[in-house]
């Protein structure tokens, strides 16, 4: 088969859909492997050891002609248009909030298989969870970050000092981004609480935690109370494949403390608050009702190299898969690589996307 790797587009974004080891991997399977120059560059991956590993260094267009794209974020209004009937796509595409990429993609008649939505034996969202991790990681240095005075925030240090209380870090979603966001917020030494509705899941908390995270049953009176005193709320929720649940109103943002920071990872689905709005890493926060606002929908961007590095080792065996198979026997085979596929020639192909859009399915 024929793959191509393009240079990521979208703002501040280094990541990189193959690594050359990962090149090196689809050679030795016997594919041809076209990479657009200068695509790893900025995190140390050159043409040179692309070169090295046996890929082609080429233009945009020749790499958009290949029988499968592999890239790393949904693409841009001017990828959309070098997209082709039957070639499949394998990268993030997080439809349910973006009608117009959804109408796009389905009028290039491609096959996208959305990492995010791409399942284990388990049920878990093995392609998700590694950018979950590192978002989760940098929701609290982002956090801490904005808190500063001089971005807006309250001037308050999460970890607080001796004779001064930490700050407080509310963290909506209990599962990989949110556990991810708590180890960092309780290794700064801030005082933490985790809302989930999978009871499930705050029983592992509280496990792994041993009661220093204190967990609570997630529904509108708790989020309002928590908010209400938090420094730092962190939104880390999903429902795979749907927009994000709103759970926070524009009035329990407008109760927060003035000064306290809101970091919304749940964004690439939408946004869990009624006050988010997508940003990006050159403007990354606003501040709304006096609370600093951080919504950047690609946030593992930010330490590109990490990201690339623990993305790819999720996705090279199903991209192998991919390749070595064809798209079609691959996705018959492998149920869980089959609910990544979002569309296919046209049609919506993932429930909860269709749903949300208001697609037949
Ligand atoms: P996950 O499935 O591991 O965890 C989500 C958790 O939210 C689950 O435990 C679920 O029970 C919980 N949840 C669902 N509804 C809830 C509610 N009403 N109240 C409280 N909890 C609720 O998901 P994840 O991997 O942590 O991803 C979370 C979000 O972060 C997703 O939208 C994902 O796409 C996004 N994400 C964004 C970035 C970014 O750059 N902004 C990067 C990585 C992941």
């Amino acid at each position: 088969m024929r793959i191509g790797i393009p240079k990521e587009i979208k703002d501040h974004e280094y990541r990189v859909g193959v690594t050359p080891a990962g090149v090196s991997a689809l050679k030795a399977h016997g594919h041809e492997v076209l990479v657009e120059t200068l695509a790893g560059a900025r995190i140390g991956f050159s043409d040179a050891l692309y070169e090295a590993a046996g890929a082609m260094i080429t233009g945009r267009s020749e790499v958009y002609g290949c029988d499968m794209v592999i890239k790393v974020k949904e693409p841009q209004p001017s990828e959309v248009a070098l997209l082709r009937e039957g070639q499949v796509l394998f990268c993030y595409l997080h439809l349910a909030p973006e009608p117009e990429l959804t109408r796009g993609l389905l009028e290039r008649k491609v096959i996208g298989i959305a990492y995010e939505t791409v399942t284990d034996a388990q049920g878990n969202l093995p392609l998700l969870i590694p950018m979950s991790e590192v978002a989760g990681r940098l929701a609290v240095q982002t956090g801490a970050t904005a808190l500063q005075i001089a971005n807006g925030g309250s001037g308050v240090l999460l970890g607080g000092v001796p004779g001064v209380a930490p700050g407080k870090v509310v963290i909506l979603g209990g599962g990989a981004s949110g556990i991810n966001a708590a180890k960092m917020a309780l290794g700064l030494g801030a005082e933490v609480t985790v809302l989930d509705i999978n009871l499930a899941r705050l029983r592992y908390l509280d496990d792994v935690f041993g009661m220093r995270v204190k967990t609570r049953f997630s529904e509108p009176a708790a989020i309002a109370e928590l908010t209400r005193e938090a420094d730092l709320v962190i939104g880390a929720v999903l429902i795979p494949g749907q927009r994000a649940p709103r759970l926070l109103t524009r009035d329990m943002i407008k109760a927060m403390k003035p000064g306290s920071a809101f970091v919304d990872i749940a964004i690439d689905q939408g946004g869990c608050a009624e006050t988010s709005r997508p940003t990006t890493h050159s403007d990354p926060t606003y501040v709304e009702h006096g609370v600093v606002h951080y919504c950047v929908t690609n946030m593992p961007g930010a330490t590109a190299r990490t990201s690339t590095l623990a993305l790819t080792q999720a996705t090279l065996p199903l991209a192998l898969e991919l390749a070595d198979k064809g798209c079609a026997r691959a996705l018959l085979d492998n149920p869980g690589l089959r609910e990544g596929l979002n569309v296919f020639r046209g049609q919506v192909t993932h429930r909860a996307v269709a749903a949300d859009l208001g697609y037949a399915f």
